[in-house]
């Protein structure tokens, strides 16, 4: 038996050695996309509160109200004594602005993966993935036991080749994409993969953590839309919307909904709060792409379809000089590296958001072209 200090160190030093060590830097919102980190006032292009709603005044002050009135934390899962009455109203909410029977609230997006996708499929079913789902998404598929396929990112071809070859061999089918790819901005051709799905028997899974404007997606019966409260929403929790069958399956059975605590009141106040602001606002939710798009124009580079753009470097040790380079001229833009994206494809990842200035903007692409981080 190896000592457990010694079986520790040995593994950070192995990290370290091959770029694999990741370090906590303390970071602090200070307004807007201002932040400070490790003492050093930046401005952020590296948040998911894509539309400012984090440090929104009425999202704050609900919040409050909330923590107030009910209590700091829910004491129980929600099966339990945990379902305090913001809660019907929020999966009411939710539901609506997707256009869903109904919705189901989770502790976060990452709870909700892997809680849902175990109650779904199991043992003689298949899953086929887009090669680049989220960690948590393949979290989820290994704590079901199904089988699993990836198929080419964005290829329908691919999946239209797995189901050909795959399909009958197994009893249901659930196909996993996401709505906008989150470390590459772009989205899935969620219509004709839901086509497919039907003329193949198989059900649609699809992770909208990245979606902005939050609208439609109804899609079909055979769709389930997962999403996340702590990005563009500005909040914390997860949530899986569908047919009210589903969702009613989904919370006697999703094992991160009844063996975890329910979300303190003041998070479920600010993320209705958020939501219902977000909804009467679309001019506020276009904002982000807007300055998305501003930036690859600016680049030259291709439309940007989300809020998220990459540059992609390739060597790994390079795109964090760059990372640094541009802190130096006050702007944080991190370097993602791999496991998190596939070998040689090192990048700057840009996050914009609705309170980004023109200026700001300007000003980045300015230093982007005379460090010739792009030629
Ligand atoms: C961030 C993210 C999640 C996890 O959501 P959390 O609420 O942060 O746990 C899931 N899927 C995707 C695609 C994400 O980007």
């Amino acid at each position: 038996m190896t000592d457990l200090e010694e079986f520790a160190s040995n593994k950070v030093s192995l990290m370290k050695e091959k770029n694999l060590y990741r370090s906590l830097v303390e970071t602090e919102k200070i307004e807007g996309v201002r932040i400070k980190r490790a003492g050093k006032n930046l401005i952020s292009f590296a948040c998911n509160d894509y539309l400012g709603m984090s440090m929104h005044p009425k999202v704050r002050a609900a919040s409050i109200r909330a923590l107030k009135k009910y209590s700091a934390g829910a004491g129980a899962s929600r099966l339990i004594t945990g379902n305090y009455p913001l809660y019907n109203d929020l999966e009411r909410l939710i539901a609506n602005i997707k256009e869903a029977q109904a919705a189901c609230v989770f502790g976060s997006g990452y709870l909700a993966n892997i809680s849902v996708i175990p109650s779904l499929v199991g043992s003689g079913d298949l899953i086929i993935a887009d090669k680049l789902v989220h960690a948590c998404i393949i979290d989820g598929i290994k704590l079901s036991g199904a089988g699993f396929i990836r198929f080419t990112h964005n290829s329908l071809d691919s999946v239209a080749n797995i189901l050909k070859d795959r399909r009958e061999k197994y009893n249901n089918c659930l196909i996993i994409t996401e709505n906008i790819f989150s470390m590459d901005g772009d989205k899935a051709p969620l219509e004709e993969l839901y086509k497919l799905a039907e003329e193949n028997k198989a059900w649609l899974l699809s992770d909208d953590a990245h979606g902005l404007y939050i609208k439609e997606r109804s899609i079909g019966k055979n769709f389930i839309q997962m999403g996340t409260f702590s990005k563009a929403v500005g909040t914390y929790g997860g949530y899986v919307c569908g047919k009210k069958a589903l969702i009613d399956y989904i919370k006697s059975s999703a094992r991160g909904f009844m063996f975890s605590t329910a979300l303190p009141p003041s998070i479920i106040a600010a993320t209705k709060s958020s939501l219902q602001i977000i909804k009467d606002n679309k001019a506020l939710s276009l904002k982000p792409i807007e300055n998305a798009c501003m930036f690859s124009k600016l680049l030259n580079l291709k439309e940007a379809e989300s809020a998220i753009v990459p540059l992609i470097i390739g060597d790994s040790s390079k795109a964090v000089e760059y990372s640094k380079k541009l802190e130096e001229y006050g702007f944080y833009v991190p370097a993602i590296r791999p496991p998190t994206v596939p070998k040689g494809t090192a990048r700057l990842r840009f996050s914009f958001s609705a309170l980004h200035t023109k200026k700001q903007i300007e000003e980045l692409v300015k230093i982007i072209k005379k460090e010739e981080i792009i030629k």
